[in-house]
């Protein structure tokens, strides 16, 4: 049947016939199935109960089948770092390219940050993201001082909200420095008692006074030591910036090991390492490989943000090592990152896109096999969202439908039809309208 004539039965068993779906996305073995040119593979996907009950080589559609005829099926997918609460907020505040406009922009904003006004961007971003086929979600909260408090409340009550149908993780984020506060234990304790992770930023941005060469073990190491007294893990922001010489990278995978840090860590950006000499960015990569650090890549606002001057053309993309970070055998994902506020004035909390954009910002195309991990089971494996980003037997059955045949017509068409299943029901939602953030 024609993808505009797809019904999805609620609350039966049903199957869909003939999905083709990228190999990296599938659990389990599919011995026998039809690969195409990219390794996507030809399944029939059987769910039940709201779960997949069965995943086999497709073989000749039965009268009752859905039959998608070959065309896509993904799981639903992970956006494992974006900043729901700066998010939805233009015009309401202004972005200027920059990333000192982007701190700046947002202090002078955070005024506006009630808990009302909160609940209702943050509530937007969510529904954008759920729509489009996102079902877990990693959040940055800014949490430079007590109003931090407003935040967190925020999202715990959103975190209930969505449960079931968004999973929610928040990161505190805050400059390294605060650890050192009294302020700082403080935060480390509200992180805690909120089920978060302990997060930090590097640089000096807007007007953050950011790590020195001189001070950076000494703030990692209290860093690490109090996410540990905790068992919290950690995410970074790392090295968001253009000059060489800020580069905290090495420093962060030290500390790992110099503490024995327990928990999971991932870095952020580290867009910096691709202008370091090949030796520096070669045997810090290998030092990343040895702490068992994972990486996430924000491919849009960084190509926004950095390299950008008035009247100049940008000379390089903006983005980290991608490339020799795979072939490493360390984790990278791509995520979204900022959406609608000062410091990246564009995107929609969608995945399917960022994943588009992804693959054409550093070329992960040729082969392109692998890259729709990058947005599914690796994402879900690094923050530790089980049961996400993937299709397998006895998970529930959270899928998109793609128009879609092949990763190529993905690639070249914005897949705006596309029909989500939210535990084997439709999702019917409309993406919330820009008017609701008038007020
Ligand atoms: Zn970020």
């Amino acid at each position: 049947m024609k993808h505009d004539e797809v019904e999805i039965p609620s609350g039966a068993a049903f199957r869909l016939a003939r999905a083709r779906v990228p190999r990296c996305m599938v659990v389990g073995n599919i011995t026998g199935a039809d690969a195409d040119i990219d390794g996507a593979v030809l399944l029939d996907i059987d769910i039940a109960g709201g779960r997949i009950a069965g995943i086999s080589p497709a073989g000749l559609p039965g009268t009752r089948d859905i039959d998608l005829e070959g065309r896509m099926v993904w799981p639903t997918l992970v956006d494992m770092h974006t900043h729901l609460d700066k998010g939805e907020a233009i015009p309401r505040v202004h972005a200027d390219g920059s990333l000192d406009g982007g701190a700046l922009g947002t202090g002078a904003d955070r005024a506006n940050w009630t808990y009302e006004d909160m609940a209702r961007r943050m509530g937007f971003g969510i529904r954008c993201a759920y729509v489009q086929g996102v079902s877990a979600i990693r959040t940055h909260l800014d949490s430079l001082d007590d109003s931090a408090e407003i935040s967190w409340n925020v999202f715990r009550d959103l975190r209930t909200e969505w449960d079931g149908r968004v999973a929610l993780q928040a990161v505190g984020l805050a400059p390294l420095d605060i650890f050192l506060t009294d302020y700082g234990t403080r935060l480390a304790d509200l992180v805690a008692a909120s089920g978060g992770i302990l997060g930090g930023v590097t640089d000096a941005i807007g007007n953050l006074a950011g790590a020195t060469a001189g001070s950076i073990d000494g703030l990692l190491d209290r860093f690490l030591r109090m996410a540990e007294k905790r068992g919290l893990d950690v995410d970074l922001h790392v090295d968001q910036s253009a000059d060489i010489g800020a580069f905290f990278l090495p420093d962060v995978a030290r500390a790992v090991m110099r503490t024995g840090f327990p928990g999971r860590v991932v870095v952020d950006h580290c867009v910096n390492l691709a202008l370091q000499p090949e030796d520096v960015a070669r045997e810090t990569i290998n030092l990343c490989a040895q702490a068992g650090i994972a990486f996430v890549t924000l491919p849009t606002p960084m190509m926004y943000l950095m390299d950008r001057a008035p009247g100049r053309t940008p000379r390089w993309r903006g983005v980290t090592l991608a490339h020799e970070i795979r072939a490493a055998g360390i984790p990278i994902a791509l995520a979204g990152d900022n959406c609608r506020d000062a410091w990246f004035p564009y995107g929609d909390h969608d995945m399917v896109d960022i994943f588009r954009q992804g693959v054409r910002v550093f070329q992960l195309d040729h082969p392109i096999a692998e890259t729709p991990a990058m947005v599914g089971p690796v994402p879900a494996a690094i923050i530790g969202a089980e049961g996400f980003g993937s299709i397998e037997i006895g998970r529930d059955a959270r899928l998109i439908l793609f128009r879609a045949r092949s990763l190529n017509e993905l690639m070249s068409r914005p897949q705006s039809d596309r029909i989500v299943l939210d535990r084997g029901r439709r999702v019917t939602d409309s993406l919330p309208d820009y008017t609701e953030l008038d007020a």
